[in-house]
């Protein structure tokens, strides 16, 4: 490991105890996660024992500290994305969905909820793709619903939501005819959710990915996170973003470390690679790190500085990601072409880093948005 990326490993109990379980179990499930024939769910659990998603919440439903730091769930999630970047997401996924329920001011959902999903007994995660493109006018929000007698009746399909399955919950979001919108937690045991499986995608088959169809499901308060979604987008949207870059960070380690693996063969001739040699990623890695720590730690941050920031790191983040698994394919040249090589892989996975809804399309239409 290069000394330059101590600065995204932080020697914490958590990290440790992360390291030592990923290392162990995951390198021998990652192609049959990759190929889609295995969804992860008992590795899920298995890092939930250890707490890798109850980093920033009270487990027992009490009040969110004001002070809320989500440095140690991209710590964790880092370590998971070094060794797989689709089990990475899922972890962004549980992350997610953790908080947005840690968040939500309704003690029912929390008392729920709440200490299942933190501790993975309850697997899940987040259809907010749709409701976010179309907060910033990219496109239409695909779920509507209707006050009724103790909740809500919801319509409607979302293409992608990923970490569910016949057991699962995630979070998302409607609007009502009056375009007010409203946040809820989806079960998809109701027979009027309909899960619909995806046509095999580059990467990402293992995630537990599935079309989801609400056929007028009924809602019941208890499971609404804010009857009033938009202030608490406000309020969760940093978090939902900085959280992410758990899965970039882990992706440039590997790549960083792909490099290296090839200089005792190939250094003559990959010391041409200008500017992409893993000392200069490791650079940009330290420094995307260092923003994104200085970040997490204060995820409420209601600024619009801030909130500017944020998106930027996000940006750089994909950006950064994207390219260094390029330069691991170039300083790996033909081992790194062949099935049997991660290289291929993790460049796989990292142009998923840029597709993921904040897609790097949409972050450049933020920024640009925020400075006009
Ligand atoms: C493997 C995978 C997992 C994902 N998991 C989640 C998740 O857990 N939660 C979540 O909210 N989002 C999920 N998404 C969606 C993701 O976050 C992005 O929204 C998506 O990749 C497209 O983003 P974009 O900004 O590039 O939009 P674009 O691709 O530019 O546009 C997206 C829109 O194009 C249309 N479209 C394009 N192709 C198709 C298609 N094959 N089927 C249906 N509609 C199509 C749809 O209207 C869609 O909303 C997932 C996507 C993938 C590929």
């Amino acid at each position: 490991m290069l000394a330059a990326t101590a600065e995204t490993i932080h020697a914490t109990p958590l990290v440790a105890k992360m390291r030592t379980r990923v290392q162990a179990d995951l390198p021998p499930l990652v192609d049959a996660i990759d190929t889609g024939e295995l969804y992860p769910a008992d590795f899920l659990r298995g890092i939930g024992d250890l707490g890798a998603f109850a980093t920033f919440c009270d487990a027992a439903g009490g009040e969110m500290p004001a002070d809320i730091d989500l440095n140690p769930a991209i710590d964790a999630m880092s370590e998971v994305s070094e060794i797989c970047g689709a089990t990475g997401f899922m972890v962004w996924c549980q992350n997610a969905l953790v908080w947005y329920i840690a968040n939500s001011d309704n003690a029912a959902l929390k008392d729920k909820l709440l200490a299942d999903s933190a501790n993975a007994r309850k697997l899940g995660g987040t259809g907010l793709s749709n409701p976010m493109k179309s907060f910033f006018g990219i496109e239409k929000m695909r779920l509507k619903g209707a006050r009724v007698e103790g909740g809500y009746t919801v319509r409607g399909a979302l293409p992608w939501v990923s970490n569910i399955g016949p057991d699962n919950v995630f979070g998302t979001i409607f609007e009502l005819p009056d375009g007010k919108k409203v946040m809820f937690v989806a079960d998809c045991a109701d027979p009027a959710v309909e899960l619909m499986d995806c046509d095999p995608f580059l990467a990402m088959d293992g995630t537990g990915t599935y079309g989801v169809n609400f056929k007028g499901a009924f809602i019941p308060d208890d499971m609404v996170i804010a009857h009033d979604a938009m202030p608490f987008v406000k309020k969760i949207r940093a978090g939902f973003i900085l959280l992410q870059a758990g899965m970039a960070i882990g992706i440039m380690r590997d790549c960083i470390e792909i490099m290296q693996k090839m200089r005792p063969g190939l250094g003559h001739v990959n010391k041409y690679l200008a500017g992409q040699q893993p000392e200069d990623f490791a650079r940009t890695l330290d420094e995307i790190g260092a923003e994104v720590r200085t970040l997490a730690a204060t995820p409420y941050d209601a600024s619009d500085a801030y909130w500017r920031r944020v998106v930027d790191a996000r940006l750089q983040a994909g950006d950064a990601t994207m390219a260094c698994a390029h330069a691991a394919m170039l300083h790996t040249g033909a081992r790194g072409y062949m099935k049997s090589h991660r290289a291929q892989r993790r460049m796989r996975e990292a142009y998923f880093v840029g597709i993921v809804t904040p897609a790097t399309k949409q972050l450049c239409k933020m920024l640009a948005d925020i400075d006009a």
